[in-house]
């Protein structure tokens, strides 16, 4: 069986700066891609607030940079996913993946999160067909269209302006009256005549017959339905953590959320958790990039501890 001295499983931002640390300190660390490179940033279009690029820059830019930056260390990145894991005897622990497994002295889980469906009646059957969760990938499809963006927090704001490069217009469908985004965000939302807000509503099913045509919409507080029609639909509502592979093996919250102490340890000595497998509050590219460090580097503590 393959034997390695730390495996990473998830390449996002967390994932990724664990790999440069562990791998400056020479650990030699074989991070486990899972099935998108970077994670959620790979499909965020326009990052603002990540420091040290004043003009902002792209989450695919960033993505390429960290793999870069991780790979010029040494770390090893291979493009499969953990799909069961043994922490229950080791280390070394075991990890299974879609090829083969591995067996490793130490862990760290940067697993992430992923968008969370709307869950109405449609959405499932069009995706791809105009209901979509990423801007970045899709947005270039809407030119001279219209779309709807469900959701009033920052990602939905964010993703709806980018959406106004291409989309003639966009709607964002929230259903509260006050946003959840932060004030810069809602101020820029607001000012682009592009886009239009509708609130105190919900989509309750998406139509269409192969491609999107019309969301029907229910306002929450006169009751009142509506079929208003579109030909994208861009759902922003939230996340879930991508853990249910670590079900039983460490102890979680009741959403899922992998618990870690100040540390970064998990229930299991020797295994780290770092990003948004385990912050449900925080959430941004500089705290995961900050918990993957100190993930990194409580993780070559505790080997060096073992030694
Ligand atoms: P979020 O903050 O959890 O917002 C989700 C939004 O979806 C909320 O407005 C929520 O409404 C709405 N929602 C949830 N379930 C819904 C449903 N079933 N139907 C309709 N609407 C529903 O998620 P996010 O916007 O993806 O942001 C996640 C984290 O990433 C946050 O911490 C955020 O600050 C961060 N983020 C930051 C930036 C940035 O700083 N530039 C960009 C993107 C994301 P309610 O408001 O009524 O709950």
């Amino acid at each position: 069986m393959q034997k390695e001295r730390v495996v990473i499983i998830g390449s996002g931002p967390a994932g990724l700066t664990a790999a440069i640390y562990t791998a400056r300190a020479l650990l030699n660390p074989l991070v486990i891609v899972g099935n998108q490179l970077g994670g959620q940033i790979s499909i965020t279009s326009e990052v603002e607030n990540y420091p040290a690029f004043p003009e902002g820059t792209t989450g695919p830019e960033l993505v390429e940079l960290m793999k870069k930056h991780a790979e010029h260390f040494g770390a090893r990145l291979e493009y499969d996913e953990v799909i069961a894991v043994d922490f229950t005897q080791g280390p070394p622990f075991t990890v299974r993946t879609h090829a083969k497994e591995i067996q490793a002295d130490a862990i760290i889980v940067t697993a992430g999160a992923s968008p969370r469906r709307l869950g109405v009646p449609g959405e499932d059957s069009l995706i791809g067909r105009g209901v979509s969760y990423c801007a970045t990938c899709d947005g270039f499809f809407f030119r001279g269209k219209d779309v709807v963006v469900v959701g009033g927090g920052d990602s939905a704001l964010e993703e709806g302006i980018f959406l106004t490069k291409f989309a003639n217009q966009v709607q964002i469908i929230h259903r509260r009256d006050e946003l959840r985004a932060g004030p810069t965000l809602q101020k820029r939302a607001m000012a682009n005549p592009k886009i239009a807000f509708v609130w105190d509503t919900v989509v309750e099913e998406i139509l269409g017959n192969g491609q999107v045509k019309e969301v029907v919409t229910r306002n929450v507080k006169s009751g009142e339905t509506a079929v208003v029609p579109t030909d994208g639909v861009f759902v922003y509502v939230g996340h879930y953590p991508n853990s249910q592979f670590l079900v039983d093996q460490l102890a979680m919250d009741e959403h899922g959320y992998v618990i870690t102490d100040e540390l970064m340890r998990t229930s299991v000595p020797g295994v780290f958790a770092a990003g948004e497998i385990q912050d449900p509050i925080y959430r941004q590219i500089a705290t995961s990039v900050g918990q993957g460090t100190a993930a990194a580097m409580q993780c070559e503590r505790w080997l060096s501890e073992q030694e």
